[in-house]
């Protein structure tokens, strides 16, 4: 099977330290459950434009750099790499590929055969579908992301997906839409297994 992985709050933990970035700066005090929406203007009370340039500037902190992965996701990775094809579908910017690849190198060498960056969060218009249009026009089987609107436009095209939701805590991708979350990597594994 050809197997999608997302970037940011699937394979890394991303929010946490970006919000402790934000929390100093400007006072707050936030955690993964007050992120109610994809959409962090909403969290922050600023504008999109305002929203992409903190994005921006915290690709360039300290914190950026110290990433580490989520529990379980090496291990997990290991195991699905000997039986099937896996890709990343990022919605990061092109412009931060060579730190997302010593990233991926570092913490899961030569697992991915392809890394495609969609830009898709920092577009003014929000998300834009072109994790669907990868999905599609690569025909992948699965993707395991953690944002609820990509995995939905992503079963749209025919693509298996996983919503991943790291200890019941991500606060964004929690609607009334029908679809099942899975909690940790173990589950991710059960679930494709089915
Ligand atoms: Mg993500």
């Amino acid at each position: 099977m050809l197997v999608a992985f997302d970037v940011d709050d699937t394979l890394a933990k991303f929010n946490i330290p970006l919000l402790n970035v934000y929390n100093a700066i400007d006072g707050t005090n936030y955690t993964s459950r007050d992120i109610k929406s994809y959409n962090l203007e909403m969290l922050w009370g600023c504008t999109k434009e305002e929203a992409i340039q903190r994005i921006q500037y915290f690709y360039k902190t300290h914190e950026f750099g110290r990433i580490v992965p989520v529990e379980g996701s090496q291990e997990a990775v290991e195991k699905l790499s000997k039986e099937n094809q896996l890709i990343v579908i990022t919605s990061r910017l092109s412009s931060v590929s060579r730190k997302t690849e010593e990233w991926l190198d570092k913490y899961f060498s030569g697992k991915f055969s392809d890394i495609y960056y969609t830009s898709e969060w920092h577009s003014a218009n929000g998300g834009s579908g072109k994790k669907a249009d990868i999905c599609r026009d690569k025909k992948v089987d699965i993707i395991i992301d953690d944002c609820l609107e990509y995995i939905l436009a992503c079963q749209n095209v025919g693509t298996r997906g996983i919503l991943f939701d790291l200890n019941g805590e991500y606060g964004w991708n929690k609607t009334e839409e029908e679809i099942k979350r899975v909690l940790n990597w173990e589950e991710v594994l059960k679930k494709i297994k089915k």
